[in-house]
């Protein structure tokens, strides 16, 4: 239950939630000056952790932000936080914020980046929800475009995505899709977009706007496994509404259909059979591609 006490990972050790503080002089609270990942893990099996660490330190690089430790020790913390708490299904919230410097913008004056990782058991869509699947509008807020911040650093600059968020909440729905610049599809405000079409599927290439997520890697992977063509390629609103099949991926997300958009109604209506079909591999991917927190577990369990 919520009661359960959570250790949380700060710079090397293990503190309780009331003992982990950051400063107010933190540029990741001035100025969201940090990175981000979330990461899953599913009976034991942190997914793709590798994947994640290496999407982590190539934000890192891209804001000249210097992680103080190597990969490997960054697994390492991440699957030790994860023991620490005794937990086997949960989300992990890894964040590296610049640290704490002056009231200026300028991250030189901050000289210890902050490493925290939190994990939490996670609530996950109910099958109703991913049965009927969801109903999303297009928002007026555009994504951030390449040039200026480039949506595949996962920064914890997310006000493009929270408003995205109000404005889907506004609309009386949960989640929305944004557009790039060009009026191209981009991405939702935290889950990557796919459309089907005559047994084709087709998402969004990175470059117009979309964080490269991991579990869109995933259904990539398991569709053409499946002998599916998928396509990174531009499309538009109207290819969204006359798709035969549309659904959400991210690590909090999963895999989950969507029904509706902008008053137009997907393929029938609900989940579609190919949707269903990715949903049912991935399930059994995310137990197996990763990195087992409980190897002796695991191992007298076949
Ligand atoms: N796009 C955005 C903007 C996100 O925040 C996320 C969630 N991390 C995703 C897509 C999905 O990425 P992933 O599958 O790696 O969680």
């Amino acid at each position: 239950n919520s009661e359960e006490k959570r250790y949380i990972y700060m710079n090397g050790e293990y503190v309780t939630e009331e003992e982990a503080k950051v400063s107010v002089f933190d540029h990741g609270f001035l100025y969201g000056d940090g990175i981000f990942e979330g990461i899953r893990v599913y009976s034991g099996n942190v997914f793709r952790l590798k994947e994640h660490i290496d999407r982590l330190y190539d934000s890192a690089k891209s804001i000249l932000l210097d992680i103080p430790m190597s990969k490997e020790e960054m697994i390492e913390s991440v699957v030790n936080t994860v023991r620490k708490n005794n937990l086997k299904d949960a989300y992990i919230r890894l964040v590296i914020s610049r640290g704490k410097g002056n009231l200026s913008l300028d991250p030189f004056t901050c000289h210890h980046p902050q490493v925290i990782i939190i994990v939490d058991k996670i609530k996950l869509f109910n099958e109703e929800m991913h049965e009927k699947g969801l109903k999303i509008i297009t928002v007026p807020t555009r994504r951030n475009t390449p040039d200026a911040l480039n949506p595949k650093i996962k920064s914890l600059n997310y006000l493009n995505n929270i408003l995205v968020k109000i404005e889907a909440h506004l609309a009386g729905v949960s989640e929305a899709l944004m557009l790039n610049g060009e009026g191209y599809v981009a991405e939702g405000s935290g889950d990557n977009i796919f459309i089907i079409k005559n047994g084709k599927l087709y998402t969004p290439p990175s470059y117009l706007g979309a964080l490269e997520g991991i579990t869109r890697q995933a259904i990539m992977d398991i569709a053409r496994r499946l002998g599916f063509e998928v396509l990174e390629q531009p499309f538009t609103r109207h290819d969204v509404f006359v798709a035969d099949e549309v659904f959400l991926t991210g690590t909090a997300a999963e895999v989950i259909a969507v029904s509706e958009v902008d008053g137009r109604m997907i393929g029938n209506g609900s989940r579609g059979p190919i949707t269903k079909a990715l949903l049912n591999e991935f399930q059994k991917l995310v137990k197996e591609d990763g990195i087992q927190v409980y190897p002796e577990v695991h191992q007298t369990a076949i």
